[in-house]
């Protein structure tokens, strides 16, 4: 039986009650549980990392989850935030530029996500804005509650009922105590109200701070936090503890004593190498039980089904931890400074690794830096290259430098987006003599422009959500090296977040000189993917696309199995034919030395 929720007893758009809880079409009450994330002290704590593993642990029962992360800023997405300050720009197959945790749990669940996973306040206050307009509330003034609130409340009931969610993840960007987030507080305070018993459970992480002077834990931060949130409302059933070492009896006591939780409910999620080790942390704890057992999901749970995925997620642990040869990879970039900006291939690096029984060795190195007379010692003792998505003139001369020095000196290269247009403007250069061969975002007046906008980018003005976004087809030329990475596929779909293309009035000129398009749109004349054939050089790749975005644990996106394994192959170790990530045999451990534990 359904647990009892009071949402008969609200109204939902009405003259004359002071409720507002519009629902979205088929929702039904109780079909769907709620667990809510909400950080306390400070932010940065792996939110994102923590809710998806625990999204993941009950998805491994059989059940369906649906996460969606809550942004109090006022940007629309986040395709206008600079990486410096946010981190990368993850985009989704629907073109959504979002948050980077999206990205986490597209890896965690190893599942695509959509618009529906996403929501920013900019987005919920436009649409409270444009429904007024409409005249939608019936003549009230609107109102922080419950008009916004109700926006928020019915964001998470859409969620569930297009995913028809077994159970929403909810995680609320920053810290309880936030002027920006407070209204989420509060239209989750109102939700759990509504829906009623055992269809909520609130999560709270919380930092445990250990200052070197005192060489011990201390909760008193942990404690005055989670009492703001209990002054917003919300009582939580369940803390998560971070600390860079396990938390301690003593301090978690503290903590059970002053919050009300009981002992049980209150974990350690400690700092570990791999986040791909927190789902196991979190079983090991407890935490998957406590949430079955708050929200009365037992009758759903699936053994047989949890077996199957922690013992296929484990074998990549045991995969990634054994690692028996290291390669250097270097990433030539601007934003080498805030790995978050890199986070994608850091993981697609890891995921390759992992394939192949190789540590990845990572090598950052700042592209404003480099130039012809200092490339070779600069990229000294690398096994491999990759030029990563980047925007602007900063730093290209560099970047060109270091396509000609790695094309020129046969090692192994990977351009991602912006490193497939420097290739391109590196190959005219120095292989087709047009000397003055360049981008118009780097040179908006230049004769030789092999890299141009769009045409549909012609016409646009200003920045936010414009670009070429999103997930495409690219068709494959047979035989190619793209082509044999893929197993043999004739079309695969990657992501793509891009102004500028090759123009195709230059292909032909680039082609007889050796260049091979080996990818193709399949509606427009848009080169996707190029490469130098193999009788040239060991490997030599670049995409338009953004391929670390859809890179997996359990599926490693083959372009980067491609460059591990020439890296390999470059120190004399054989780590099997060319071939599909998916046909690769798994037998090999590995691990990669930057580590990404929960920041
Ligand atoms: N700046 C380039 C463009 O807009 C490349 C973009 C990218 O690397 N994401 O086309």
């Amino acid at each position: 039986m359904r647990p009892e929720n009071n949402l008969a007893r609200l109204g939902h758009l009405s003259e004359d009650t002071e409720f507002f809880t519009p629902l979205p079409a088929g929702y039904e009450p109780g079909k769907t549980k709620y667990v809510i994330v909400v950080g306390t002290v400070m932010s940065g704590l792996g939110k994102g990392i923590f809710s998806s593993s625990l999204a993941k642990i009950l998805q491994d029962k059989g059940l369906t989850v649906a996460p969606i992360k809550l942004e109090g800023y006022l940007n629309r997405d986040s395709g206008t935030l600079n990486p410096f300050r946010h981190g990368e720009v993850f985009v989704l197959d629907d073109g959504m530029e979002c948050d980077m945790d999206l990205g986490t749990y597209e890896r965690m669940l190893n599942k695509d996500l959509s618009r529906l996973n996403f929501a920013t306040s900019g987005q919920i206050l436009s649409s409270v804005l444009e429904k007024e307009r409409e005249g939608r509330y019936l003549g009230r003034d609107v109102q922080m509650i419950p008009h916004v609130t109700g926006e928020v409340k019915l964001r998470l009931r859409e969620l569930a009922t297009a995913a028809e969610a077994d159970v929403v993840f909810v995680e609320i960007g920053g810290t309880v105590g936030d002027v920006e987030n407070a209204y989420f507080i509060e239209a989750v305070r109102e939700m759990a109200f509504e829906e009623g018993p055992a269809n909520f459970c609130f999560v709270a992480l919380t930092y445990v701070v250990a200052p070197t002077a005192l060489g011990e834990q201390k909760s008193k931060p942990a404690q005055l936090n989670l009492k703001l949130l209990n002054a917003a409302g919300i009582h939580p059933d369940i803390i998560a503890c971070r600390a860079s070492a396990p938390v301690g009896k003593k301090v978690r006591e503290k903590i059970a004593l002053f919050a009300n939780v009981p002992m049980e409910r209150v974990f350690s999620m400690h700092d570990c190498d791999s986040v791909y080790i927190i789902p196991e942390m979190l079983r090991g704890a407890g935490i998957d039980a406590a949430v079955i057992e708050l929200l009365d999901l037992a009758e759903k749970a699936d053994p047989a089904a949890e077996e199957t995925a922690r013992a296929t997620w484990n074998a990549y642990i045991t995969r990634y931890r054994g690692a028996q040869h290291t390669v250097n990879i270097g990433i030539i970039g601007k934003y080498t400074t805030v790995r978050d900006s890199y986070a994608s291939i850091i993981h697609a690096l890891e995921h390759a690794g992992a394939q192949l029984g190789a540590n990845v060795h990572l090598e950052w190195v700042d592209s404003s830096d480099l130039n012809d007379d200092n490339v070779a010692e600069k990229l000294r003792g690398l096994h491999g290259v990759i030029v990563p998505g980047g925007f602007g003139v900063r730093g290209v001369d560099g970047k060109i430098a270091c396509v000609r020095y790695v094309r020129e000196n046969r090692i192994p290269y990977l351009g991602l987006c912006y490193g497939m247009q420097i290739a391109v403007i590196e190959f005219a250069r120095h292989v087709c003599g047009m000397t003055a061969a360049s981008s118009t975002e780097i040179e908006p007046d230049s004769p030789q422009p092999v890299i141009d906008l769009l045409p549909e980018q012609k016409k646009i003005e200003g920045l936010g959500g414009n670009m070429r976004l999103g997930g495409y087809d690219v068709v494959l030329t047979p035989g190619s090296l793209i082509s044999e990475l893929n197993g043999g596929a004739e079309r695969i779909r990657l992501r793509f977040r891009h102004r500028y293309e090759v123009d195709p009035q230059y292909v032909s000129a680039l082609q007889q000189r050796g260049l091979v398009f080996s990818g193709r749109s399949p509606d427009h004349p848009i080169m996707q993917v190029l490469e130098l054939p193999r009788a040239q050089h060991p490997f030599f790749l670049a995409t338009q696309a953004h391929p670390e975005l859809t890179t997996r644990p359990l599926r490693p996106q083959p372009m980067f199995v491609g460059l591990v394994r020439a890296a390999l192959r470059g120190i004399g170790i054989d780590a099997g034919a060319t071939t599909s990530a998916e046909t690769l045999p798994t037998a090999r451990p590995n691990s990669i030395t930057t580590a990404s534990a929960p920041a």
